[in-house]
């Protein structure tokens, strides 16, 4: 006999539901609901189920008529510039005061074009001692408007990617490849994004995280100094001045492309195994 669900979990099972589509994660929900074991209290989270596969597999129809898979052009980036000789590792109790020193660098920046239409310059969040930091393209209209990186609808899905992981948003550090927004969020020119770039190098070389991830194809070429398609980058760890670099999709296009969503969460997945996390085994 099937039992009714108070308000409260019905809400917790309707977030969850929502929460896990969000990562691409939908087999689960999917499978037909058998009328007979759905009471009438039930039926509200029984609709919102059918509903969100209907919706995906009218997506999955339009996305499949895309040509191209790729997120977007990928820029001409000079050569990374591999460091001459150790790093030095800063302490952590010390961290926060060196990234302070990197951002009064900066200062009120002229260095590159994406100055004169910036609002707030975005230099980066989290924890200056993480074990785990992700790097994103730049900022855009919501990071612009608040000075803070992945605040908008992709930081949204960022901050559920970074919970499916067992993480707290404060327990990472995030960055961009430039730290002002590109007018419509065209990806960085070249000449940005390598004016730009040097100060996300010493913030890395600051925090030292154990485990890097690139978000998009722009982060992942200049972080890795290739210009190489997103396909051939994923799934795998790369070495990167002594740390371990994993290259995924940018939320936003796993917004524009949900497909994508389980891909991604492979990759984060390989994340977890490098930092030792243990994984929740949805995906
Ligand atoms: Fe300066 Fe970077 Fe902003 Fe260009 S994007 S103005 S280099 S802070």
């Amino acid at each position: 006999m099937a039992r009714s669900l108070d308000q409260a979990t019905r809400e917790a099972l309707v977030e969850r539901v929502r929460f896990y589509r969000d990562l691409g994660l939908t087999e689960f929900y999917r499978r037909a609901v058998d009328p007979l074991l759905v009471t009438e209290e039930e039926q509200p989270l029984a609709t919102l189920a059918e509903s969100v596969a209907t919706q995906q597999a009218a997506l999955l129809t339009d996305i499949s008529t895309a040509t191209s898979h790729e997120e977007r052009p990928i820029p001409v980036r000079k050569s990374f510039p591999a460091p001459t000789h150790a790093l030095e590792i800063i302490p952590s109790a010390d961290r926060a005061a060196a990234l302070q020193l990197i951002r009064d660098d900066i200062g009120d920046c002229t260095r590159c074009a994406l100055h004169k239409g910036r609002n707030k310059l975005v230099f980066g969040d989290g924890d200056p001692a993480a074990r785990l930091m992700f790097v994103g393209e730049g900022p855009g209209a919501d990071e612009d408007a608040q000075g803070i990186p992945f605040v908008g609808r992709a930081g949204q899905l960022l901050n559920n990617m970074i919970a499916a992981m067992g993480l707290k948003r404060e327990e990472v550090y995030i960055a961009n490849v430039v730290k002002c927004r590109p007018p419509g969020n065209r990806t960085p020119e070249p000449e940005e994004g390598n004016t730009c770039s040097p100060f996300l190098f010493r913030q890395i070389d600051v925090v030292r995280p154990q485990v890097l991830v690139a978000l998009g194809a722009t982060a992942a070429t200049y972080l890795l100094g290739q210009r190489q398609p997103l396909a051939g980058l994923r799934g795998r760890v790369h070495a990167f001045r002594g740390m371990q670099l994993i290259v995924t999709y940018h939320p936003a296009y796993l917004l524009r492309d949900p497909r994508q969503k389980k891909e991604a969460w492979a990759d984060l997945q390989i994340a977890m195994r490098e930092l030792g996390l243990k994984s929740s085994g949805k995906g």
